[in-house]
């Protein structure tokens, strides 16, 4: 063949049949700003589709590529996206925009959304030493009552009266001071006041949880720190075997008719596969008012990870389905929408005897949370949006009227004059209700700007700022 006849076969193949392109391996959803992983520079990211999960990536100039899990589960993330709503102000803003997000904390006035739940942080000290500590607690610093009161006011300048505060740190317990920042907390104008805790001074001390239940005016919640039903389930979150404290705990906190709520750490190769017992407990037990689970993230002493490999809240929404039988489903979970709704799932159950009725089976939640179906739902009941919103917010608790009230409200049921205690607050005897939280907390790898700007969960500080909860771990705490 002459080279003229070969350039004259070539030309009668159609153009595109010598192009040999290939196809990207993931679908492109969108552009964001993270972090890079070994120096916390702020660098370009995207999100990406890629066999069903949510992945992303990002590019440092300095130490390259690297990717994250996001979501195992990418049909949840994208049915998520359009709960999304605007967000409410706080009343205030502490910073200005100076040097741009993250390094202008807080809150400062590009922050999307207000607090609907403040944590202060009473002590960096701790009596255990978890290797999993998100505070890397370790330090031997109170705050005096007069800083307590100071963060107090922090959040009531911002926030206004009523509202959620956590006591953490640390761990609160161990304060000289604790019963009387419990009383300052009990005293201030708030809808709720809660106690993150690991549990052991509760164990030991059965004094301690009626001197508390004594002051509690009925307004105090117990977020019990609580992974698992085993030693070894301990042993590796917290460094000691601790179960039979937790139960002992428990018992002692019920015993008082102290309304405890679980904080569960899930994470990989170490407690997935309690997942479905935590929920079947916790529902069944008289007392329990909910479970929040916080896939691992990796802050503080809980070192590194496959980035691609980690819990995440769908993964733990398809756990809580498989382990419990169906007691609760996939589409039981809707995202939280005052937060980025990628970060928050949650879903509340009337519990009647051994029945459990998760909400979104008997009312059709989705047409009052979607912000761009309510634009054109023909019946959008007022009474009821404003009470599934109150629900579906992270300022929730059962201790507080407001709540009580919205879930009856939902629920289609009388509000009960045995809810509440002679001061009107909300009882313990209310044994109806529950509520499984779900918090995708961020770290290093999975920091992801537009989710950190719509937090609705911050560290209050005396100084007068207010830091977004992720943002603080990584960039604020011990001085930044
Ligand atoms: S996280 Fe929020 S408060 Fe902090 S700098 Fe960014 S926008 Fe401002
Ligand atoms: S995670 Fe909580 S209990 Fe564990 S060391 Fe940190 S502050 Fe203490």
């Amino acid at each position: 063949m002459t080279e003229s006849t070969s350039k004259l076969q070539r030309r009668e193949q159609p153009l595109w049949f010598e192009k040999q392109r290939k196809r990207r391996d993931a679908i492109f959803l969108e552009t964001t700003r993270s972090l890079c992983s070994t120096c916390l520079a702020v660098i370009d990211a995207k999100i990406l589709m890629r066999n069903s999960q949510i992945i992303l990536r990002k590019w440092c100039r300095d130490h390259g590529f690297e990717e994250v899990l996001i979501h195992s589960d990418a049909d949840w993330y994208l049915r998520a996206a359009k709960y999304n709503r605007p967000g409410d102000l706080p009343l205030r803003f502490s910073t200005k925009v100076k040097d741009g997000c993250p390094f202008d904390c807080g809150l400062c006035p590009e922050h999307e959304q207000h607090l609907c739940l403040g944590l202060i942080d009473i002590t960096n000290a701790c009596n255990i030493q978890c290797p999993t500590c998100y505070a890397d607690s370790r330090g031997t610093d109170y705050l005096t009552l007069a800083q307590v009161q100071k963060a107090l006011d922090t959040y009531f300048t911002i926030e206004g009266q009523g509202g959620v505060i956590q006591y953490s740190g640390g761990e609160p317990t161990i304060h000289p001071q604790f019963i009387e920042i419990l009383k300052l907390g009990i005293q201030a104008p708030l809808d709720s006041l809660m106690v993150n805790t690991n549990g052991i001074a509760f164990a030991d001390n059965p004094d301690l949880v009626k001197q508390i239940k004594d002051i509690s005016d009925d307004k105090l919640e117990i977020y019990l720190q609580f992974d698992g039903f085993s030693d070894e389930v301990y042993q590796k979150l917290r460094g000691a075997k601790l179960y039979r404290k937790k139960m002992q705990a428990l018992e002692n906190l019920l015993k008082y008719e102290i309304p405890v709520n679980f904080a569960s750490t899930i994470k990989r190769n170490v407690n997935e596969d309690q997942i479905g017992a935590l929920v079947d407990f916790g529902v069944h037990t008289s007392g329990i008012r909910g479970i929040h689970f916080q896939p691992a993230a990796y802050v503080g002493r809980f070192g590194s990870l496959d980035p691609l490999n980690r819990v995440t809240n769908t993964e733990i929404i398809h756990a809580i389905e498989d382990q419990t039988e169906g007691m609760f489903r996939m589409n039981d979970f809707l995202p939280l929408p005052c937060s980025h709704p990628s970060q928050i799932a949650l879903t509340y159950a009337y519990i009647q005897g051994k029945k459990v009725k998760p909400i979104p089976r008997f009312i059709d939640i989705e047409p009052y949370l979607d912000q761009f179906t309510n634009t054109i739902y023909a019946d959008p009941r007022p009474i009821y949006k404003r009470a599934v919103e109150g629900l579906w917010s992270a300022g929730t608790s059962f201790n507080s009227l407001k709540t009580l009230y919205d879930f009856s409200c939902v629920c289609g049921l009388p509000v009960k004059k045995e809810f509440f205690s002679s001061n009107g607050r909300a009882k313990i005897a209310n044994e109806n209700a529950f509520r499984i939280i779900l918090i995708q907390f961020q770290d290093k790898y999975n920091w992801d700007m537009k989710v950190a700007r719509k937090s609705c969960i911050g560290f209050i500080q005396p100084d007068g700022k207010a830091i977004p909860f992720d943002t603080y771990n990584l960039l604020y705490r011990n001085g930044g």
